[in-house]
């Protein structure tokens, strides 16, 4: 298990045996240890971590660390996300994810070094704003459509979707985290009216991203804009709400200021 599995001892020059030619390895640089960070404020807390703010002695750089104990993961049977977690997020490589950069553990914790994303949780927008203008609602939404094909590229599904794990960089990009899918399913209600299709726009809502929004919940998975059978990404790109964006150099333009 994930738990046990690692060995935390430097490893300096790979395997130097006598007589043979070393084989050239791709440097591993050594374990990080607890005793490298000076760790800061608690940033966040789970149900089975505590996210706190770190930064590295040798490079001053900040880490948001995830820390686990092992004894609750455990307990609770949560072996296996935390390992579907840490396989994952070790495979995406793009800014619009929270990298793991680092893991280490110590006899009663793991650690996940992952990028600090300065600006907390998309909700906290949503809750103080009420609702975005159409210029932010426009740029977000083409992030997180630029940040899923990547995602859907590599042949994994995120499944818990949500404005608390979109997270936003210093910059204002958005960071997506959490692919422990450490949840329980729905609440059941929600989950009856998911299946409805009961929902309903607010008043003011975007009459071309109503379009969208229409053409996304539709009930038959291969019915939806964006899908493999809809013609993939293309058409979900090409959508009328999203006719301004410049698709290409979107993580490098700078982000409408959300007001
Ligand atoms: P649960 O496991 O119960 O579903 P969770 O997934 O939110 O909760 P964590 O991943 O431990 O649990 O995150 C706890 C909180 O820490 C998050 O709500 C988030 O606000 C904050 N957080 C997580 N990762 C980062 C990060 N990379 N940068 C900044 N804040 C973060």
């Amino acid at each position: 298990s994930m738990v046990r599995g690692q060995q935390d001892t430097p490893r300096l020059h790979g395997n130097s045996m006598e007589g043979q030619a070393p084989k050239p390895q791709p440097t591993q640089p050594r374990k990080k240890r607890p005793e490298d960070f000076r760790f800061g404020k608690i940033l966040g807390e789970g149900s089975f971590s505590t996210v706190v703010l770190a930064k590295e002695h040798s490079t001053g750089k900040e880490y948001a660390i995830k820390i686990l104990e092992k004894r609750h993961i455990m307990k609770e049977n949560k072996a296996q996300y935390v390992k579907r977690e840490r396989d994952i997020m070790s495979h995406l490589d793009h800014p619009f994810f929270v990298k793991l950069y680092f893991t280490f553990q110590d006899e009663e914790k793991l650690y996940f070094g992952l990028s600090y994303a300065k600006n907390g949780e998309l909700l906290k927008y949503i809750r103080k704003i009420g609702s975005f203008d159409e210029t932010c609602t426009r740029f977000y939404s083409a992030e997180i459509v630029c940040a899923l094909e990547y995602l859907h590229q590599k042949g994994i599904i995120h499944r818990d979707l949500k404005p608390e794990n979109v997270l936003l960089s210093e910059e204002m990009h958005i960071q997506i985290t959490d692919f422990g899918t450490a949840k329980q399913l729905n609440e059941y209600l929600i989950f009856q009216k998911i299946i409805k299709l009961e929902y309903e726009f607010p008043e003011k809502f975007f009459p071309k991203a109503k379009d969208l929004v229409e053409q996304l919940l539709s009930l038959e998975p291969c019915k939806r804009i964006g899908c493999e059978e809809m013609g993939g990404y293309g058409p979900l790109k090409s959508h009328p709400f999203f006719e301004t964006v410049g698709w290409d150099d979107i993580h490098l333009q700078t982000p409408p200021k959300l007001t």
